[in-house]
């Protein structure tokens, strides 16, 4: 922007514009920061901001224009050492910036409100998958949906999920929702009530990233969860490190004590199996086992039902 500027005109509108814009791009890093401090305007945070505001129109035409589609990752019986489920992961294939991570545009959709479309696209696929893998291959497949924080506290959450299981005939009892250990733990008796009426219709329920959060034990044994995933950042590195080799079997202990079971993620390594198995941990996941595939790749998996 010069600074001989013509201070009448479109000119000076046009200009005017950029600037309140401006100062609200610093208001909100400000507020973003915490609040009650000045933030400067750059260049960058101009840049951060358009970009930004790009993949947000983006994921709204992506979700109209079928850009998105699941991964599936295979969870592990670890006494049975084969495949036992899925974990239907969700990608995003950007018509010219390639396959887009979850970590980048989740964060995105939530605070959008985006992530409410997203994710009942999400559970219609992965829930039509798993009908049409169980015809093939197994009734005993199970099938791992993320749930948002905000899918948890829609009104209309349990008509939602109805909705989507009967004309997709899949069966109930095999599907898992997972949610993250803060969103369980943020939240007040309503997520309670909900979490209560999602375990009626018959719905298994996991607390995703274990470890990670806060999490008050008092609150946990009260909650109708089946299943503990202990995060990743605790068993990749369990075979390296006595520290966290001691955190994967203390949340194994304290899952086993409130009758859950445990899905071990991020299992990298064979050590790493030896070692759960040795903890009588139920489940694995991760890329020692398979890293997320299409469904294609999947159903192969699925066909040759290898071993470990
Ligand atoms: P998550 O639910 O905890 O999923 C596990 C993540 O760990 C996946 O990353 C998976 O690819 C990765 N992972 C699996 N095994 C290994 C391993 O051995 N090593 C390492 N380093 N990573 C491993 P991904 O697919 O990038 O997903 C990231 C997160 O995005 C998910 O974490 C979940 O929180 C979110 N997400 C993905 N799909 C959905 C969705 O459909 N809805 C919602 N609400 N969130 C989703
Ligand atoms: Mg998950
Ligand atoms: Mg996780």
């Amino acid at each position: 922007m010069g600074w001989n500027i013509d201070l009448s005109g479109k000119m000076y509108s046009e200009l005017s514009q950029e600037l309140l814009r401006n100062v609200d791009i610093a208001m909100y890093r400000a507020k973003a920061e915490g609040g009650a401090k000045a933030v400067v305007f750059d260049q960058k945070m101009h840049d951060v901001c358009l970009d930004r505001l790009r993949l947000e129109n983006d994921l709204r035409q992506a979700i109209e224009q079928q850009q998105l589609l699941l991964h599936y990752q295979p969870i592990i019986s670890l006494q049975r050492g084969q495949i036992t489920g899925f974990e239907a992961l969700v990608r995003w294939q950007h018509p010219s910036r390639g396959l887009i991570s979850p970590a980048l545009f989740i964060p995105v959709a939530e605070e959008t409100g985006l992530i409410i479309p997203l994710g009942w696209w999400v559970l219609r696929e992965a829930c039509t998958q798993l009908a049409h893998w169980q015809q093939r291959f197994s009734t005993q497949l199970t099938m791992s949906v993320n749930l948002s924080t905000k899918q948890l506290s829609q009104p209309d959450l349990i008509w939602r999920l109805d909705q989507i299981l009967r004309p997709t005939k899949c069966d109930r009892y095999s599907l898992k929702l997972e949610i993250t250990e803060s969103a369980i733990m943020d939240n007040d008796e309503l997520v309670l009530c909900t979490l209560e009426k999602i375990k009626t219709l018959g719905i298994g329920l996991s607390i995703d990233d274990f470890g990670t959060g806060y999490s008050s034990l008092s609150r946990l044994h009260k909650l109708p969860v089946h299943t503990l995933k202990i995060d990743k950042s605790f068993v990749s590195p369990m075979h390296l490190d006595r520290e966290k080799a001691e955190i994967v079997r203390t949340i194994v202990s304290l899952a086993h004590n409130l009758g859950m079971d445990i899905i071990a993620e991020g299992v990298e390594v064979a050590q790493q199996l030896s070692q759960l198995r040795e903890l009588k941990c139920e489940y694995g996941q991760g890329y020692f086992f398979s890293k997320p595939t299409d469904s294609i790749a999947a159903s192969k998996l699925l066909a040759k039902m290898p071993q470990w």
